[in-house]
């Protein structure tokens, strides 16, 4: 099968590619490198089943697919928030090239959506039926809003032409290939315990996340675009184990026991979710898939990751 991997040189991206190569596709990864480098697929470039385009998802493409898996678009605030509008453009006009592109192909596409679109949900935990709480006007909005519209998008283009559609909503995810740059707080504090400097919570810390290892997300998402029994979800994938922000410094900090890094407290960004865990009983349902791995199994191959890293810079 021929796939195309948008984002493909990003987190998630380049796991996904060697994940579809290993099980012997033929992998077009497309990346404009706005938030990854050559690196995470320096490995893939010499294998005869890789190509690799230089494009930006706003701009339309033609080519033959057969699967297409939606990734592009910058995921840390930090990064999203840099050019917001460019980042609601990459969402929705993405989608909208993308979708066309499907289209004309007749090909199968997922997207790879957000617990984002529940905001700072009213419902705990969040199940895929509920609407979400977001704030249109915030700076969070760009990633948000333009992740809903992406979602319209795909509905629609199922609706009206009959594309073949996927969405998963993806929770928190983190492991090794992340950028040292992401900003994201797993990467964040595992980088800043391993440079011996202070561990930045915003807030108090009692804010909580849902951390998923990147091997289950994969595992999940792959599920998702070869279910046979036509669920286009929209799906939550994550992991449903809930910690505080400071129980998530405190277990970095554990296990990385050599460092000297002290704890700090920094104010709490604008519109911060204040609690955040996935209901995964539908994927459980209609995929069998649970994550495997376990946070502190997963912090050790990040760590380990991001150990051998910092010693080659
Ligand atoms: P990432 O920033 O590592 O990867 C995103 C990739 O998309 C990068 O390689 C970037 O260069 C590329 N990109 C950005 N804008 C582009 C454009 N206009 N044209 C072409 N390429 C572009 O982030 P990630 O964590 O790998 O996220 C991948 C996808 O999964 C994103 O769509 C993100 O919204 C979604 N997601 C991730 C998480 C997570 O926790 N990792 C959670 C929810 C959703
Ligand atoms: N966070 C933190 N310190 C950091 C980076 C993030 O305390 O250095 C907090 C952030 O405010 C949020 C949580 O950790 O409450 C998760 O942030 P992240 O950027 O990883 O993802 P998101 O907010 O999109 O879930």
């Amino acid at each position: 099968m021929k796939i195309l991997v948008t984002g493909g040189a990003g987190f998630v991206g380049s796991h996904l590619c060697q994940k579809l190569l290993a099980q012997g596709n033929e992998v077009i990864c497309l990346d404009n490198f706005q938030t990854s480098s050559k690196e995470n697929i320096q490995n893939l470039l010499t294998n005869p089943k890789f190509t690799f385009i230089l494009h930006d998802v706003t701009v339309p493409l033609e080519i033959k697919v057969d699967q297409i898996y939606n990734l592009a678009c910058p995921a840390s605030p930090i990064h999203y928030q840099l050019d917001p509008v460019k980042t609601v453009k990459t969402s929705v006009l993405g989608a909208i090239n993308m979708l066309e592109l499907a289209k004309n192909n007749q090909a199968q596409i997922l997207q790879a959506s957000t617990s984002e679109v529940y905001g700072d949900p009213h419902i705990h935990p969040q199940t895929e039926t509920y609407w979400g709480n977001v704030n249109c006007l915030g700076l969070r909005a760009c990633y948000d809003e333009g992740k809903r519209c992406a979602e319209t998008l795909f509905f629609d283009y199922h609706r009206q032409f009959k594309v073949a559609i996927r969405v998963i909503r993806i929770f928190n995810t983190y492991g090794p290939q992340m950028a040292e740059n992401d900003g994201r707080v797993v990467s964040n504090f595992i980088i800043q315990a391993l440079k011996n400097e202070p561990l930045t919570i915003f807030g108090q810390g009692n804010q909580t996340r849902s951390f998923q290892y990147i091997d289950d997300l994969i595992a999940g998402m792959t599920k998702m675009m070869d279910n046979d029994q036509d669920f286009i979800g929209p799906v939550n994938l994550g992991n449903p184990t809930e910690f505080t922000i400071k129980e998530l410094a405190e277990l970095v900090l554990k296990l990385i026991p050599q460092s000297a890094s002290q704890i700090v407290y920094q104010p709490l960004p604008e519109d911060d979710p204040r609690q955040r865990r996935p209901d995964i009983a539908l994927a459980q349902k209609k995929l069998n898939w649970v994550p495997q791995i376990k946070l502190e199994d997963g912090l050790k191959a990040t760590i380990e990751y991001f150990k051998e890293k910092l010693k080659k810079h």
